[in-house]
């Protein structure tokens, strides 16, 4: 009735340096683990990032010249795209997350295939497998 210490051995992959055998196939539980500690600080991140942003938010400058206003309202364009781009990460992990708690997570939703690890290890908010996104794209160059 002992646990052999080999059962219990924890398996270590590196998150962004699996073998290539394993990329191709679903995510085992220890890789979830590990998606979900990177969705996790990504989370984290993106959200000192806003609050950051927030906090330095400044007042918009009027210049008497047009060209200095000009690059002034380029900038804040510029900003709030930033900002935009920031929080649709946000929202993707978010929803990740959630997925997570559901076991919908990995899943694609449009084929509903499991996405590989490989995929996952480097976007781990994916919600399309490469297959299908592919499809989506082109789909979304034509229109
Ligand atoms: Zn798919």
């Amino acid at each position: 009735m002992s646990i052999t210490a080999q059962s219990r051995q924890p398996r270590r992959s590196p998150l962004l340096q699996d073998s290539g055998r394993t990329c191709r196939e679903p995510a085992t539980t220890v890789q979830r683990v590990q998606l979900r500690t990177e969705l996790t600080r990504q989370r984290a991140i993106l959200l000192a990032n806003t609050h950051l942003s927030l906090l330095t938010d400044e007042e918009p400058e009027m210049h008497p010249d047009p060209i200095d206003q000009a690059s002034t309202e380029f900038g804040q364009e510029l900003a709030i795209q930033v900002r935009v781009r920031a929080f649709d990460k946000l929202r993707h992990i978010e929803q990740a997350l959630r997925l997570m708690q559901t076991n919908d997570y990995g899943r694609c939703r449009q084929c509903h295939r499991e996405i590989p690890f490989g995929r996952l290890s480097v976007k781990p908010d994916a919600l399309f497998c490469v297959p299908c996104l592919t499809l989506i794209e082109q789909g979304a160059a034509r229109n």
